[in-house]
């Protein structure tokens, strides 16, 4: 038996009937029947431009295509080149135009849900939108108002603080990395719409949210913050994460000894960086691909003597010393104000947490490894509640070597729980303080405690065999290694 179609088909009340009801049809041109469709699928004519090969389509790259000789469509996650088959589709090249270069699924269903598109538009697939990768719900979100977008990044962590974050911003794409216990959660996004330069960065600590507001250069409104780039939504150990450099300027260069100096260096506004207590970033030349690292100093020190500090803390400073035949150094005191230098993401295994309980503070440093000492004696002096005692060995060659001398004992006076003390390798004849090396003798004296019990922690730095026979002694006087931190490269 001939199988023929009942009169009644579409059948009263389909999907098909309803809709082909309302739907307005367009006269096509002689040749753009369905069989002239059919038949043009089937010739081999390369339908997509893609030669037949099929790609991962972005909805920046879709959102390209919206013109009528090249206009994509995505339909159920599927694109398609439908600039071929516009004047054969019997609704109109009008209604086709307005799903251009976006996603058309809605539109179609509304219309068209009962046609097998997939077999009709077989030749004109492109391919598939690229997938998201699966947002873990709750890592971060965003909201907009007509002129801001700010980024929420959500951390569990109470203690949060600005310089547990790194944000970047460069040629559309932000790249903000959170340092959350040994993890860096990385936010990576090809954001949608162009921002400005500049952004604020707040970490909003007894939440444990961080938020990242940007400034939008025109105030659409925004439907997606972006398309996700490399490794975004991720959590890499922080030790494998990417050292990232930026471009810093340099503002001022000032002596402090006859040989060591005090840089300062401005990060781009692009740039949201904070070096945190104990670490320390690597610069590099752009002039030579020399890289060699550096602990940024606070301003504690000198800054009654300086003007204000930029509120929101552009600005990084550095205490180096120039080794007149060294490979770095000299390159860098070269660099004339204006000139850039790259500056590294933050780099240390020192924890702040081994201050907060204190009650007594050792610091031994030798040369420049007083670096370190600054951040962690101004830290240890304004934020550790129950500290009674810091004492600060500083070994040098000589009084000419030795680094801010009366910003130290300025600040020994002013504050009772600070003492310093200098220790000179090779003095001349009118030095009437002490002398010599790093000595189980000079530690066994300066290492006495206030109280048997204190809790007391201790840092070390300085040239290598310096800080190795350092802890060793120590460890001889039974300090524990818990109470110790001694940098080391
Ligand atoms: P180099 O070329 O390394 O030479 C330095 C000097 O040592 C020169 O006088 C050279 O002639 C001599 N020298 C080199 N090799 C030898 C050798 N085998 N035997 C004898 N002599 C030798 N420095 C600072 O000034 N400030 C800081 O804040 C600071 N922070 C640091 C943080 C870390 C974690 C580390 C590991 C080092 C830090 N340093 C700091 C040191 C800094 O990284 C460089 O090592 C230093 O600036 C010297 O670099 P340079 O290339 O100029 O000299
Ligand atoms: P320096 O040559 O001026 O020496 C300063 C003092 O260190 C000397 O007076 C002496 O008491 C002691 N010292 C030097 N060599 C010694 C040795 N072989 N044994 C025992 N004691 C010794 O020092 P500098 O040129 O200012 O060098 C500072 C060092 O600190 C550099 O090696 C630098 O890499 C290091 N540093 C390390 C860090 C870090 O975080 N790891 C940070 C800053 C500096």
């Amino acid at each position: 038996m001939l199988n023929v179609p009942s009169q009644a088909f579409p059948a009263p009340g389909s999907q098909q009937r309803v809709a082909s009801g309302g739907r307005s049809k367009v006269p096509l041109k002689q040749g753009r029947s369905l069989m002239d469709w059919i038949r043009l699928t089937k010739s081999g004519k390369d339908l997509t431009g893609l030669k037949g090969r099929l790609v991962e389509v972005t909805e920046e790259e879709l959102r390209k295509h919206n013109r009528k000789d090249d206009c994509w469509i995505c339909i159920r996650g599927l694109v398609y080149n439908v600039s071929p088959y516009m004047e054969y589709h019997p609704g109109g090249e009008e209604e086709l135009m307005r799903a251009a270069g976006s996603d058309g699924t809605d539109l179609f269903d509304q219309v068209h849900r009962w046609v097998n598109y997939e077999s009709m538009l077989k030749e004109c697939l492109v391919g598939r939108m690229a997938v998201k990768p699966a947002v873990a719900k709750g890592n971060y979100d965003w909201f907009q108002t007509a002129s801001l977008v700010t980024i929420v990044i959500y951390t569990k962590q109470k203690d949060i603080s600005l310089d547990s974050i790194i944000v970047d911003y460069q040629d559309g794409s932000l790249r903000a990395e959170t340092i959350i216990k040994d993890y860096a959660y990385l936010l990576h996004m090809g954001l949608c719409h162009e921002v400005q330069e500049e952004f604020s960065v707040r970490a909003v600590e007894n939440v444990g949210k961080i938020e990242i507001t940007l400034k939008k250069r025109q105030s659409t409104s925004w439907k997606c913050l972006g398309q996700p780039l490399e490794k975004h939504n991720s959590f890499t150990p922080k030790k494998d994460s990417d050292l990232r450099y930026r471009k810093c300027q340099l503002v001022s260069k000032e002596d402090v000894t006859h040989d060591t100096k005090l840089f300062c260096f401005m990060l781009p506004a692009s740039s949201h960086l904070q070096v945190p207590i104990g670490q320390h970033v690597y610069l590099k030349l752009t002039v030579k691909e020399i890289v060699k690292p550096y602990t940024p100093v606070s301003d504690f020190l000198f800054s009654e003597f300086k003007e204000p500090v930029l509120p929101n803390k552009k600005w990084i400073y550095f205490l180096i010393k120039i080794y007149p035949n060294g490979l770095f150094t000299p390159e860098l005191d070269r660099l004339q104000i204006g000139d850039f230098v790259s500056l590294s993401s933050p780099e240390g295994s020192f924890k702040i947490s081994k201050l907060q309980e204190l009650e007594e503070l050792f610091l031994l440093a030798a040369g420049t490894g007083f670096t370190p000492m600054v951040k962690v004696l101004n830290y240890a002096l304004t934020y550790v509640p129950r500290l009674r005692k810091v004492k600060l060995m500083f070994f040098n060659k000589t009084e000419e070597d030795i680094i801010w001398r009366s910003q130290l004992e300025k600040l020994a006076f002013k504050d009772k729980r600070f003492d310093v003390e200098f220790i000179l390798s090779a003095p001349t004849s009118e030095w009437n303080g002490k002398q010599g090396h790093i000595s189980p003798a000079l530690l066994s004296e300066f290492l006495k405690r206030g109280q048997e019990e204190s809790s007391v922690f201790l840092c070390i730095c300085g040239p290598t065999p310096f800080t190795e026979q350092g802890i060793r002694m120590l460890h001889d006087l039974h300090i524990s290694r818990d109470e110790i931190h001694g940098f080391t490269a």
